[in-house]
């Protein structure tokens, strides 16, 4: 279905907790958020149904993330209810991958194709500093565990922050020589605990490494390669090239808020609607998706929300 700016909304995020094992400085307090009361939590046959009623919508991509969607025991049970529905094309998962050594084979057996992992620095003392005690190694184990467990194409999202990672961008564009990932640089945005003076342009990306070409331009990412590289590298430009206009998603919070547009405050309840009614918020929420996000002009995500709380 096509919203009132005629994009095509193909894209479902779904937030499935607002919990999380880390605390990364820039998305969460450092006593972490007061997570949603187990029953304010939609439950996996609600999401399922808020699937399919999307899915009748045009929706063929359904994205699964958080908070951390791993640390949900029913997760392999969401995973596979939503793999099952007619009409999902792509089952993704957002994670810090710090549980997928444990996980990742079993995610794959329950129908999860893609898997995106978040990680902004190779260096473990970085690391347990910006996740506030998180480790490194437990996230590399991960990525092994799912490359063995046959997920290919894993992108890997770091997100770019002044004085903390800048000097890692050519190890991380390195990677993308050796391996066939793709690196997608994030901009910050001034969104939960995002700060503005750590801002970093991902035109810092194309200055530190000359050698990248580009290559196309893939939903939200301007994706460039080194030459003779096996993978991508993608930039993520909000804040710099306000990607709206291709914006093809939309969002449900992990306590069932539709949320058409990340950086709005607008949410519509979805908890307790089923059918036709459910068909009609979803197709309200599509409708009135705002046109662009005014993070330029007011500095801040007009989000009521921290990340965790409505999924990246
Ligand atoms: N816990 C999972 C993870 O970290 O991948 C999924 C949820 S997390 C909120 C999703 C993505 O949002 C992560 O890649 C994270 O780095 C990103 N994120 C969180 N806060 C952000 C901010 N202020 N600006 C840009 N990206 C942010
Ligand atoms: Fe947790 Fe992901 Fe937020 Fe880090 S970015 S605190 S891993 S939800």
């Amino acid at each position: 279905m096509k919203d009132v700016c005629a994009r095509e909304i193909t894209c479902l995020r779904l937030s499935v907790t607002d919990r999380c094992n880390l605390r990364c400085r820039y998305c969460m307090p450092p006593e972490g958020v007061c997570g949603r009361l187990h029953d304010e939590i939609c439950p996996a046959e609600e999401l399922a149904e808020i699937t399919r009623q999307a899915v009748s919508l045009g929706v063929r991509k359904v994205r699964l993330t958080g908070g951390e969607p791993l640390v949900r025991r029913d997760i392999l049970e969401i995973c596979r209810d939503v793999a099952a529905l007619e009409g999902v094309e792509e089952l993704c998962l957002t994670t810090n991958g710090t549980a997928l050594s444990r996980l990742a084979a079993p995610l794959r057996e329950a129908g999860v194709n893609r898997l995106n992992v978040s990680l902004d620095t190779l260096r473990p003392d970085r690391f347990a500093g910006m996740t506030r005690g998180g480790r490194l190694e437990d996230v590399l184990r991960g990525l092994e565990a799912a490359r063995k467990a046959g997920f290919s194409g894993i992108k890997l999202n770091v997100v770019l922050m002044d004085g903390f990672n800048r000097d890692e961008i050519p190890d991380f564009v390195d990677l993308t020589r050796r391996y066939p990932l793709e690196v997608r640089f994030i901009e910050l945005m001034p969104i939960g605990q995002g700060a503005a003076e750590r801002f970093l342009p991902a035109s810092a990306v194309l200055e530190a490494c000359p050698e990248l070409e580009g290559v196309d331009v893939s939903g939200v990412a301007r994706r460039y390669r080194t030459p003779g590289g096996r993978g991508l590298v993608g930039l993520i430009e909000p804040m710099s090239h306000r990607f709206c206009a291709r914006c093809d998603r939309i969002r449900v919070t992990a306590d069932g808020k539709l949320k058409p547009c990340l950086h709005s405050e607008q949410e519509i309840p979805l908890r307790g609607l089923r059918g036709e009614a459910l068909r009609r918020a979803i197709r309200e929420g599509i409708e009135s998706k705002p046109p662009r996000h005014y993070m330029a002009e007011t500095g801040r995500s007009g989000a009521a929300r921290n990340m965790n709380q409505i999924g990246g």
